[in-house]
């Protein structure tokens, strides 16, 4: 556009567009068009100074005659004060005029405004409206403050009171936020109240705001010793003793603790440092099978012997008797006399019911007339173990135990062989 300024001077060599140069040779132009070209070319001025120095002509937006901002063009402040219309009226749940109270000036200014700016600027000069920078705890509101600062100051100090010599960190259990917006004016709580509702602690015995601290604390721990076990074929199975005792080590542990209102809700054990080792306890364990014979037998049952070994009468004829009758009451606990397997539990005969237990040594001991076995065939059972209750089964006057012992296939006289 510059290329095209008509010359104000010599006028001679640009020419505007519209004129055109004259017939007869290089000559001035005429006066009244010369005037019109200053005219033109002081306008033309103008516009390149606005350009230059970046100013435009713009619409000023005032309010109740106070300036509030200043925007491109008209369209754009009318965008502006209807929205800020809109916002105040649903800020404040009711209808509320903003334009009425809004004029406008055409002019010229360095600075212009957004239309969002606007909205703002004018929601600033509205009496019933104040903008906050509120408070929210998990989306709650809580307060609010002019000035962002005193809303952080706040927070920072229910944060410190917090703090231990131990703490690492601390931060709210809560999501917090301070957010600014336009609330209705004395709507929300102030900075005071607001402190007042963060330190006091609730009917419930809580806090609106909870701090998580983490703690890195150092203490000394034992350090449990191990045990180490050896097999021992002196004692019996599931037998042991101590050959020497364990003792304990020593460390330095590092823990990191996350703390919610004064609980561990969180731990991790960041370094450990042994300071003494701790000493193994070695104890021995018995591996001989609880069912092994001792090479002796006890009596089976405690009572009196009312038959023996041998012949007897018995009415008109007589019988030789393979065993020995311990006379016992009805239910009481007959005992494997020596360790060994179950070979035989059932009903057998005059036996009644009957138990069988092979020895180590091939001896077989047997048990009749009982009420119930307790053991089955194939169970290993260990010397004094219940195995029976005495009772009266098959062919038997009375309750007794009819107890035999059978050496290499031949019965004999159990008698001698009972401790
Ligand atoms: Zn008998």
């Amino acid at each position: 556009m510059e290329n095209t300024l008509p010359p104000v001077q010599t006028g001679n060599r640009h020419f505007p567009a519209f004129w055109q140069r004259p017939v007869s040779g290089r000559s001035a132009p005429p006066k009244r068009i010369r005037n019109k070209l200053i005219c033109i070319a002081v306008l033309f001025g103008i516009s390149a100074l606005i350009m230059a120095v970046g100013l435009k002509t713009t619409t000023s937006v005032l309010y109740n005659g106070t300036l509030v901002g200043v925007v491109e063009s008209k369209e754009i402040a009318d965008e502006a004060v209807a929205k800020a219309e809109a916002k105040a009226s649903e800020i404040l749940g009711k209808e509320y005029s903003v334009s009425s109270g809004i004029t406008y000036r055409k002019g010229i200014a360095a600075t212009n405004l957004s239309s969002e700016d606007l909205t703002s600027a004018i929601l600033d000069k509205l009496d019933s409206i104040q903008r906050l920078h509120v408070l929210t705890v998990n989306g709650k509101i809580i307060g609010g403050a002019e000035n962002r600062k005193d809303v952080e100051n706040l927070l920072v100090s229910i944060l410190e009171k917090n703090l231990s010599a131990t703490s690492m960190s601390a931060k709210f259990h809560e999501n917090t936020q301070i957010v600014q917006m336009f609330v209705p004016k004395g709507s929300v709580p102030d900075l005071t109240e607001m402190k007042k509702a963060l330190t006091t602690k609730r009917e419930d015995g809580t806090y609106l705001l909870n701090v998580e601290t983490v703690e890195e604390v150092e203490y000394i721990s034992p350090v449990a010793y191990p045990t180490q076990y050896v097999q021992d074929n002196t004692m019996l199975e599931g037998e042991s003793s101590t050959l020497t005792p364990g003792t304990n080590g020593e460390a330095i542990v590092t823990e990191k603790m996350t703390m919610l209102d004064g609980n561990k809700v969180n731990s991790e054990i960041k370094n450990t440092k042994i300071l003494s080792n701790p000493s193994p306890a070695i104890i021995a364990v018995g591996t001989v099978p609880r069912s092994r014979s001792k090479g002796y037998y006890n009596w089976p049952i405690r009572g009196l012997l009312t038959s023996g070994f041998g012949y007897r009468n018995i009415g008109m004829g007589g019988s030789f008797h393979y065993g020995i009758d311990i006379g016992v009451s009805r239910g009481a606990s007959i005992c494997a006399a020596d360790g060994g397997t179950v070979i035989y539990s059932g009903f057998y005969s005059d036996y009644g019911y009957m138990i069988e237990i092979r020895h180590d040594n091939g001896d077989v001991t047997r048990y009749a007339h009982n009420t119930k076995n307790l053991v089955s065939a194939g169970d290993k059972v260990a010397q004094g173990d219940v195995i029976a209750t005495a009772g009266d089964t098959g062919l038997a006057d009375g309750v007794h135990l009819h107890f035999e012992l059978v050496k290499s296939g031949v019965r004999v006289d159990p008698y001698p062989y009972l401790k």
